[in-house]
């Protein structure tokens, strides 16, 4: 028998990190010990507040049967809760939140909902990559807005070009962003709302590290901003704010419509995340926000060690106000994967190539702070002995 993939399938990007894996795997084998700052997944467990409420959780017979798919009422309200505490921001919760199982099923589901074939979402690039393989799931095609050092890493709409911008549907944007590390302020988010209306496009931001931030910067929420909710939704997740990336608990809130479009897709592909685990999620949520706090301190002196051991090398970069990521140029004469190949090679520490992300994250790398002060310190070190 022929088994014959489908076509979205056969379509999807080649994996650009296939030969960093493989030279990964040759340098392991060589005995060396490898630092690696390629992932975007916290060391730092649970905080033990949320992993408790998840064991009551669990002990409860009620929380084994199938959840309600749009999500526990109880979770929703709760996600209302610290909306309006954390952002200023009144949600409804029956209407204008839904729980996802993690923030990356709702981005990949939503297109289905909004997408018909030969449509286009704008997307923000580089970018986290399931906005445009959703796309085209859909059956969509992905117009890739640049991100820019010299417009801040923020899309300049007024590039669009006119056709483009009145046959789009949807718009993808991150701020604090994935991979750059960059933020956006009121005024990108007003102008963002003023494009929707004109060119009648859906906006989804995706909020996933809003709550990693440093020297005092609180970035905002997309909703907090005037007319927000006429024109698009945010996406949330646990996974980065309370260390819970295995658990699979986010949501997303905002425009009605969207919302239930997006429930639509979801009651016909999943059945909702577990009850026990949107308990937890009301404890995370609902707690003493002190955990948040911590684990900031803790990225933020990780952030120092690495940014100004880069900054000594001669790498010439900005501390980043939020995320965990250092977004960091390659030195003169390097593409991406030629530095991250050198790093790797020469130095045993494993980067992410930036085009890895979408072509206009060429020349520059990605680095993690998911490893310890100490692993950091020893990066810089080693990085001190390579001559580029
Ligand atoms: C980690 C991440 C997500 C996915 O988070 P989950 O809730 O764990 O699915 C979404 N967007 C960006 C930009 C991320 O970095």
């Amino acid at each position: 028998m022929k088994i014959d993939k489908a076509d979205r399938v056969k379509k999807l990007p080649p994996y650009l990190f296939k030969e960093i894996d493989r030279v990964k795997a040759e340098v392991i084998e060589r005995g060396v010990d490898v630092i690696d700052l390629g992932v975007g997944d916290p060391d730092l467990p649970t905080p033990d507040h949320i992993i408790e409420s998840l064991k009551e959780a669990v002990d409860d017979p009620s929380t084994h049967r199938y959840p309600s798919y749009s999500g526990m009422n109880d979770f929703k309200e709760a996600v209302s809760r610290w909306y309006l505490k954390r952002f200023g921001v009144e949600l409804d919760p029956t209407t204008e939140v839904v729980t996802l199982i993690g923030s990356k099923e709702g981005i990949a589901h939503l297109p289905l909902a909004f997408i018909n074939d030969g449509d286009i979402s704008l997307v923000a690039s580089p970018c986290y990559p399931v906005y445009h393989t959703a796309t085209m799931f859909a059956g969509g095609s992905s117009f890739f807005l640049p991100l820019k050092k010299e417009n801040r890493f923020l899309p300049v709409l007024d590039d669009i070009p006119e056709e483009i911008a009145n046959k789009a549907k949807l718009l993808f944007i991150n701020y604090p962003n994935n991979p750059t590390a960059a933020v956006a302020d009121q005024e990108f988010f007003s102008k963002v709302i003023e494009f929707a209306n004109a060119y009648n496009v859906i906006v989804c931001h995706d909020a996933a590290y809003t709550e990693l931030a440093y020297d005092g910067y609180r970035p905002i929420s997309f909703l907090e901003v005037p007319g927000a909710k006429e024109v698009g939704i945010e996406f949330h997740s646990l996974s980065k704010t309370y260390n819970m990336t295995g658990w699979r608990l986010g949501f997303a809130v905002g425009n009605s419509e969207v919302i239930s479009g997006l429930g639509q897709i979801k009651s016909n592909i999943d059945s909702g995340a577990f009850n026990a685990i949107q308990m937890a999620g009301i404890t995370a949520l609902d707690s003493s926000q002190e955990c948040v706090k911590r684990n900031c301190e803790i990225y933020k002196e990780r952030r120092d060690v690495l940014v100004e051991g880069l900054q000594k090398i001669g790498l010439g970069i900005e501390k980043p106000l939020a995320t965990f990521y250092v977004w960091c140029e390659v030195p003169q004469g390097y593409t991406s994967a030629r530095f991250a190949s050198l790093l790797l090679k020469e130095a045993g520490i494993v980067v992410t190539p930036g085009n890895g992300f979408g072509e206009p994250g060429e020349g520059y790398i990605r680095m993690a702070l998911t490893v310890d002060k100490s692993r950091l310190e020893e990066a810089v070190s080693r990085m001190e002995k390579l001559s580029f």
